[in-house]
């Protein structure tokens, strides 16, 4: 069974870019996106594989650290694209520079297997990119070199002509850490001056990114000082001068940070991309899970639906967990009929309207409290209202509204359970690494504190700030034994996006 024959087995190589997941082509997510099977090295961000369907195969394929060799992982995307796979190889940076990609490719083409190639950022610009240096730059020069510090054998090095090299405004090695010394010697040897400016970038891209830049007849001594480990890129020529100007990623406010996100996994992307554009490394330690809460009562609800003045939503949840019972019940929004629709604050709202209803309350102030306030609520006596939320949640709401008068039915909507918790995650945030812990409403104070024993969370709370979305939520942090270092003004996501911001640049200096 041939798969061409079949007509349908196929290879993609694919380069996934550094390690920024946003760093991917947009055709490298499609294609990910259509796989059955993707082999990935080990310098791929594993992120990525969030772009493949549920059921798409995952395969550690890299020379390191699993021990494959290359001739066993171009057997297998030979045999599997013959048996019909649509098949990714996705490989760091660019799939042909320095990547092996190129023999990968020939043995596809040797077994007649259809391929395409879709090139990735090669780790050599993304570097430079992300070190703030210009790979080229018009006041110095006009040539550049990409080079492999490790030849296939110590005598492809001869092959190398240096004196040329040495005449290259910019070089940029790869895998040079281990031969540094020889390398920078070689270019001495052939005329590159020992003063040259040289930058070492390891892990560019990621979180953790660290330049140090030093000169050519320093770089050995400076990356054994530094303890610079691989992966890194060298960066040798008069351009790395610029970084001075134009380095912006160590200006970032949270560069360097790590800060804990405790959402649920379904709920933190947003506020995590917005960590990581700030420089942060995000931590992702969801606290708590949902599912549907009472289901006879929503179905009630939802029959009676059209009963009510006032339908009240506090949170995105609730609003999800509602609607997704009305088109269950085979219903859709005209059930609400004349109900005036209230929210709590502007997410609430975006998801209402992003599910085709515009509400016709949103406060100024994103608590039960504010609520209250933006509602009339004397003109309530008598009203009926309904409230789909959390299973457990304060009760302020409802008492003041039926205080007023108004006819009540509270009913869960959802409930929270214990989330899938990743150990090693665990295991940091217990260690204190973590610099702040995000904490965006009360529940996700107790819940963070169920996920640890009383001496280890003590421990970690004399190491790990608070920030928290609103004071109800600091307070809870309070008493939970929590300094809370950051408070938004504004309680909502962006409000502690703004308010990490400014703490972190206040205390970058
Ligand atoms: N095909 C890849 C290169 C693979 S060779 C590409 O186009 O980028 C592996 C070498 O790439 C590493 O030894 C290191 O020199 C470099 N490298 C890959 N990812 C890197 C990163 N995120 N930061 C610094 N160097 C990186």
């Amino acid at each position: 069974m041939t798969a061409v024959a079949q007509g349908r087995g196929f290879v993609y190589l694919v380069g996934a870019g550094p390690w920024d997941p946003g760093l991917l082509t947009l055709r490298g997510r499609d294609v990910l996106a259509r796989a059955d099977a993707v082999l990935y090295d080990y310098l791929v961000n594993p992120a990525l594989l969030a772009h493949c369907r549920p059921d798409c195969e995952h395969v550690p394929a890299g020379e390191r650290p699993h021990r494959i060799t290359q001739d066993q992982i171009n057997a297998a995307l030979v045999e599997r694209a013959q048996a019909g796979q649509i098949v990714v190889r996705l490989k760091g940076g660019d799939p042909f520079v320095f990547g092996r990609g190129g023999e990968e490719a020939e043995a596809l083409s040797a077994a007649g297997v259809p391929f395409e190639v879709v090139p990735g950022v090669t780790a050599a610009v993304a570097s430079a990119a992300y070190a703030g240096i210009p790979v080229t730059h018009r006041g110095f020069g006009s040539t550049l070199a990409f080079v492999t510090g490790h030849p296939r054998a110590e005598r492809d090095e001869d092959a190398i002509d240096w004196a040329a090299l040495a005449g290259m405004s910019t070089i940029v090695f790869y895998m040079g850490r281990r031969r540094l010394r020889d390398l920078a010697d070689a270019l001495m040897g052939a005329g590159k001056p020992g003063a040259t400016p040289v930058a070492l970038v390891r892990w560019a891209t990621r979180p953790d990114q660290r330049t140090v830049v030093t000169t050519l007849a320093e770089v050995a001594d400076t990356a054994e000082a530094e303890d610079l480990a691989p992966p890194l890129t060298i960066i040798v020529g008069e351009v790395v001068g610029l970084r001075d100007h134009i380095a912006w990623v160590e200006r970032r406010p949270l560069h360097g940070r790590r800060v804990v996100v405790t959402r649920s996994e379904a709920q933190q992307a947003d506020l995590a991309e917005r960590l990581l554009e700030l420089g942060a490394e995000v931590l992702p330690l969801p606290t708590i899970a949902f599912e549907p809460g009472d289901a006879p009562a929503m179905a009630a609800a939802v029959a009676a639906l059209h009963t009510y003045d006032l339908v009240v939503f506090t949170s995105v949840n609730g609003v999800d967990h509602f609607l997704d019972a009305l088109y269950a019940a085979g219903r859709d929004p005209r059930a609400f009929g004349a109900a005036r629709l209230a929210v709590i604050g502007p997410a609430t709202a975006r998801r209402l309207r992003a599910r085709g209803l515009v509400a016709d309350v949103v406060p100024g102030e994103f608590v039960a409290e504010g609520l209250l306030a933006a509602l009339d609520v004397d003109g309530l006596r008598g009203r009926r209202v309904l409230i789909p939320r959390a299973e457990v949640a304060r009760e302020v709401l409802p008492d003041t509204l039926r205080a007023a008068g108004a006819e009540v039915d509270v009913v869960p909507a959802y409930r929270t359970v214990g989330p899938a918790v990743d150990p090693a995650v665990r295991a940091r945030v217990a260690a204190g690494e973590a610099d702040l812990i995000t904490f965006t409403a009360s529940s996700t104070v107790t819940h963070f504190c169920r996920l640890f024993d009383a001496p280890t969370l003590a421990a970690l709370q004399a190491r790990t700030q608070a920030a928290c979305i609103g004071p109800i939520t600091a307070e809870t942090a309070r008493q939970a034994g929590f300094r809370v270092a950051v408070e938004a003004e504004r309680y909502t996501m962006g409000g502690l996006v703004d308010a990490l911001a400014a703490w972190g640049a206040a205390a970058a200096g």
